[in-house]
């Protein structure tokens, strides 16, 4: 039998800090844990739910379900001629697994630094920040599939990576098990420098090394973004929404301030953080929840709130967008 705790609570398991209990939950250190935690009886019929840092995610309720804690360690690295290939253990920090590869030698994630979580949960939404996305050092993954109850190696077109999205939160959702990432970091390393505010926070210098721009990340991160550990959130909230050449053109005609980003296919990304501040959101508090005052893309548990009211204000808040621009914005978290 497996090792299980019932009624588990999840608040050290989740940034916004909800205070929900798992009927049952099982720390999984390695891929044996795993087997061994879904074929317990006790938990038979039950969902099965996994959970990383729980960076991600908002806990509404109590959740009646298997909750498996991701915890498998592991690290490995192998050079060939035009890459580094490293691979992680789906419950490594994140932010350790970039530091250490960057102090080891092995650039290339560097602009992904300072990003909560755990290697496993990455490609999950493709994670990206400062001008890179995982899928752009991605080689492939190993995960348990429940489909056919083997473990399967998934490639990147496997993956079918998208902005904020891939393979798990689409056809493969609730399928797949991830318990290992092989990155890919390619040789010679180049730095990704196009984010204007990254360029200015390394003072425009030529040709940074990947300890700088990591150092310059973690200290733009920290100044925007709030600490979980001081404050509950998920970073941003919201994805920002891309509409079409049209739309967009109708926009920018009667909001010329309007930040915006033109795709490679004419369409417009929009920045939702901006959106919602013109909606008078930022810095706004609703009881135990409210809008960061110094980013209106990022909500924010106070204390003793729940996750059902910080979604009904996620919902007032993408009410209030479409509303005023027509926009509908979605949230980027998984709702459990
Ligand atoms: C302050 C802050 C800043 C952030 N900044 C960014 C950012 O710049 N860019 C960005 O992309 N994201 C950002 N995020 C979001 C978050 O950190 C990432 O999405 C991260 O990858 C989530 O990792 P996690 O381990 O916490 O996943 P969790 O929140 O535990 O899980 C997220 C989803 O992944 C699933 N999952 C987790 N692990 C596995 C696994 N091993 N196998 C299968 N499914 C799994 C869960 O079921 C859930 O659906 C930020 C969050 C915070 C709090």
């Amino acid at each position: 039998m497996a090792d299980l705790h019932e009624f588990y609570p999840l608040r050290r398991h989740n940034t916004f800090g909800f205070d929900v209990r798992a009927r049952f939950a099982a720390h999984v250190r390695s891929e044996d844990d795993l087997v061994a935690a879904l074929a317990d009886p006790r938990v038979a019929g039950l969902p099965v739910l996994v959970l990383g840092g729980g960076s991600n995610v908002v806990l509404t309720a109590d959740l009646q379900a298997l909750v498996l804690l991701m915890e498998i360690p592991g690290f490995s690295a192998r050079a060939s001629e035009t890459a580094w290939l490293v691979t992680a253990g789906a419950g490594e920090n994140w932010h350790a697994l970039v530091c250490r590869t960057v102090t080891e030698g092995m650039p290339g994630l560097e602009n992904l630094a300072l990003i909560p979580g755990t290697a496993g949960a990455a490609p999950i939404q493709n994670i990206g920040a400062y001008g890179v996305e995982l899928r752009e050092r991605f080689a492939s993954l190993r995960a348990y599939d429940r489909a056919s109850g083997t473990f399967v190696e998934l490639d990147a077109a496997q993956c079918a990576f998208g902005y904020r999205d891939s393979l798990f939160k689409q056809a493969g959702k609730d399928r797949y098990i991830i318990t290992a990432v092989t990155l890919r970091l390619p040789r010679p390393w180049q730095a990704v420098l196009g984010y204007a505010e990254l360029a200015r926070e390394l003072h425009d210098e030529p040709a940074p090394g990947a300890a700088a721009i990591l150092d310059a990340v973690v200290a733009i991160r920290s100044r925007k973004l709030p600490d979980p550990t001081r404050i509950g959130n998920a970073g941003s909230f919201f994805k920002n929404p891309v509409v079409s050449a049209a739309q967009g053109a109708a926009l920018l005609a009667v909001h010329p301030g309007m930040a915006h980003y033109t795709q490679a296919d004419g369409r417009i990304k929009l920045a939702a953080g901006w959106l919602i501040d013109q909606c008078g959101f930022k810095g706004v508090r609703d009881g135990a929840v409210g809008v960061y005052e110094k980013q209106a893309l990022v909500l924010v548990h106070h204390g003793g709130g729940n996750g059902a009211q910080l979604l009904a204000l996620s919902t007032r808040i993408a009410d209030a967008v479409q509303a005023r621009f027509g926009v509908r914005i979605e949230p980027e978290p998984v709702v459990l």
